[in-house]
């Protein structure tokens, strides 16, 4: 029998991280955030000054970079860890700067067929929650349950604007606005693999629901297909 796999997509703040990091605790799976991958890239770049659209140049520095996701400690504030040439980059990653930057770098169709490779490397024969833009449709097409993850553009905002404040920064709603629409639209406009609710995906709009509903939510659904 295959393991349980599950793939969330969705767009920018719809919660696919806490979702995912909560899911993974309550059933065991290995909760895997596709996004610090390009993310990372993202920072090698900027480190660099590579300009993120410049394909071959990313694709250089992605050659020669080594990005690596692994356990996260035990005290840290994140349930994920990311190694970057072996340097600790979990913090620097969810940094504002490098947001865009990792949906720029994600349009390069070579950057994106090196990292479903990787991802699905790591994946491998294992419980896993996977989330990020393209899961479902590249990365485990054959997962058990793929969930389009989603909330309202107003609600997605002012998440990311309380993330922001956690980490103290503080930034006017209009301009946490503009950003998330940006980048949703590059995300979705863009020529490879563009996040998409699959027509075999579950839609989920978490639009007014705390975690917890999100996460039972989930869990009623996986009873459903007795996946659980
Ligand atoms: O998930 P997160 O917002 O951290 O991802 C950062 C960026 O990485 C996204 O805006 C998207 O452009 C890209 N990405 C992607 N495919 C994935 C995960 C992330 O294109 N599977």
């Amino acid at each position: 029998m295959k393991p349980l796999q599950i793939a969330i997509d969705g767009p920018v703040a719809a919660g696919k991280g806490d979702i995912s990091a909560r899911l993974a605790r309550e059933i065991g799976l290995v909760y895997i955030y596709t996004g610090a991958m390009y993310r990372a890239l993202a920072l090698a770049c900027i480190t660099r000054s590579v300009p993120r659209k410049e394909a071959d140049r990313v694709l250089a520095v992605l050659g020669d970079t080594d990005i690596d996701l692994v356990e996260p400690d035990k005290d840290s504030a994140f349930p994920y860890k990311v190694l970057l040439g072996g340097t600790d980059v979990t913090d620097r990653i969810s940094d504002p700067d490098v947001s865009m930057g990792a949906s720029d770098v994600s349009t390069i169709p070579e950057v994106r067929q090196e990292m479903v490779k990787r991802q699905q490397e790591i994946a491998r024969g294992k419980r896993v929650v996977m989330e990020g833009r393209d899961i479902g449709l590249r990365v485990l097409p054959d997962a058990r349950l793929k969930i389009y993850l989603t909330a309202s553009l107003e609600e997605r905002v002012k998440r990311r604007q309380l993330q922001w404040q956690a980490k103290g920064i503080t930034k006017p709603f209009d301009e946490v606005y503009e950003e998330t629409k940006d980048r949703d639209a590059q995300d979705m406009g863009r020529s490879t693999d563009p996040l998409q609710k699959l027509p075999d995906a579950w839609l989920l709009d978490s639009t007014g629901m705390t975690q917890e509903q999100v996460v039972n939510a989930v869990k009623t659904e996986l009873h459903k297909r007795q996946l659980l």
